[in-house]
C-alpha cells in the first residue's frame, strides 16, 4: 500500500502479458520493456500470464497467426502446421475461471494471443497479407469474460488519457474490493462520499443510483447492497468521462476557494483548465493545482475527494504517445 496524506492506496490485482517486463517468453525469446507496466511495479500486485507458454510452446518458438477459416477462426503455427485453437480456448477458459477477483488487465498489443484489438487475421495460413483485424484469442476471452473491467495494452497507454482513466479505475475497483471485504456499511458510506467528485465526472445518473443504494430504504441486507452498488460501480465507469465533465467538476471545486484566491491565481488555474480543454496537457496538471489549494485552506469538505487524486502521485506522468484525447 502507498500513503498519501490520509488515505491508503490499495493494491489493483492486475493481469500483465508475461512478456511486458517480466520475462524474455516471445516467440523470439525477447522481451518487451514498457515504461508503465515498470512504474506500476511497486504499487501494483501483478499477475504475469504468458499463455502460449502456458499451453506447451517452446521459448523461442515459430511463431502462430490468426487464420479465416469457414466462418470462423483459428490460431495455428503455419511452420509446424499445428493448430493450437482448442489449446488456446481451453487454456483461457481455465485460467479466467480461476484467476479470483482482479481490477484490470494489460495484454500485449497486437499479438494472436493476447491482443485486445487490431491482431491481424489472415485469410491462409501462408498467406502474407492479413485481411481483417481482431481480437487475439486470450485477448477475446478476456473481453468477453471481463467486459466491466479495464482492459487494455501497453500501446494504448502511452497515451496519458487513456492511462488516466485506466488508473483511476484499477484504484478505485481495488478501494471497492476492500468495502466489500470489510462488509460494513460504514465503509460503503464512506466510500461514496470520497468518491461523490468522481463519480460526478464519470456518471451522474450511476452518482444519484448509487446514492440510492447506498440510503439502503429498504433494509436489504449488507450483502444485497453490496452486489447491487458494485454493479452500478461499473456501469459509471464504463466510459471515460468526457473531458467537460471533468472541467464542470473542477469549476465547481473553483467555487470552494473563489473567495479566498487572488486574481492571478484564478487565471492561472482557468488557463490550466483551457489548456486540459483543448488537449494541451493532462487532468491531473490540473488536479494538481485544486490539490494544492485543499492543503493550503484546509478545505475538509474536499480533502477525501479521491477525484483530486485518483491514484498514487507518483503515478502521474505527463509523458504522452503524442496521439492526443483518444479514448
Ligand atoms: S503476447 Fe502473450 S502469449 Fe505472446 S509472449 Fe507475450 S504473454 Fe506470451
Amino acid at each position: 500500500m502507498a500513503d498519501r496524506k490520509g488515505r491508503t492506496f490499495e493494491k489493483p490485482r492486475v493481469v500483465v502479458s508475461r512478456c511486458l517486463e517480466f520475462e524474455s517468453c516471445r516467440y523470439n525469446g525477447l522481451m518487451i520493456s514498457s515504461d508503465v507496466v515498470k512504474g506500476l511495479v511497486p504499487f501494483v500486485e501483478f499477475l504475469p500470464v504468458c499463455p502460449e507458454v502456458e499451453i506447451g510452446l517452446g521459448v523461442p518458438r515459430p511463431p502462430i497467426r490468426v487464420i479465416r477459416k469457414g466462418q470462423g477462426l483459428r490460431l495455428v503455427q503455419p511452420e509446424t502446421k499445428r493448430d493450437i485453437t482448442i489449446a488456446m480456448v481451453r487454456f483461457a477458459g481455465e485460467f479466467l475461471d480461476s484467476v479470483g477477483e482482479v481490477d484490470g488487465f494489460i495484454l500485449k498489443s497486437r499479438s494472436p494471443s493476447c491482443g485486445i484489438k487490431e491482431v491481424k487475421v489472415y485469410p491462409g495460413p501462408e498467406a502474407v497479407s492479413p485481411a481483417a483485424k481482431k481480437s487475439g484469442f486470450f485477448g477475446a476471452a478476456v473481453i468477453e469474460r471481463f467486459f466491466f473491467l479495464p482492459i487494455e495494452d501497453e500501446g494504448r497507454l502511452t497515451n496519458f488519457t487513456i492511462r488516466e482513466n485506466f488508473l483511476t479505475r484499477i484504484f478505485t475497483f481495488a478501494a471497492f474490493r476492500r468495502v466489500k471485504a470489510s462488509m460494513r456499511m460504514r465503509d460503503l458510506v464512506a466510500f461514496q462520499a470520497e468518491n461523490k467528485f468522481l463519480l460526478m465526472a464519470y456518471n451522474q445518473k450511476e452518482l444519484r443510483e448509487l446514492g440510492r443504494i447506498v440510503a439502503n430504504l429498504d433494509k436489504k441486507p449488507i450483502a444485497d447492497v453490496l452486489y447491487s452498488y458494485e454493479d452500478h460501480l461499473r456501469s459509471a465507469f464504463a466510459r471515460a468521462p468526457r473531458f467537460t465533465s471533468n472541467i464542470n467538476v473542477l469549476m465547481h471545486a473553483l467555487g470552494f476557494f473563489s473567495d479566498e484566491l487572488l486574481a492571478g491565481e484564478k487565471a492561472f488555474f482557468l488557463d490550466a483548465l483551457e489548456q486540459y480543454r483543448t488537449g494541451r496537457i493532462p487532468l491531473s496538471a490540473v488536479t494538481a493545482i485544486t490539490r494544492s489549494w485543499i492543503v493550503r485552506f484546509s478545505t475538509d469538505y474536499l480533502v477525501n475527494q479521491t477525484f483530486f487524486e485518483p491514484y498514487p502521485a507518483e503515478l502521474v506522468k505527463i509523458t504522452d504517445s503524442g496521439k492526443g484525447r483518444k479514448l
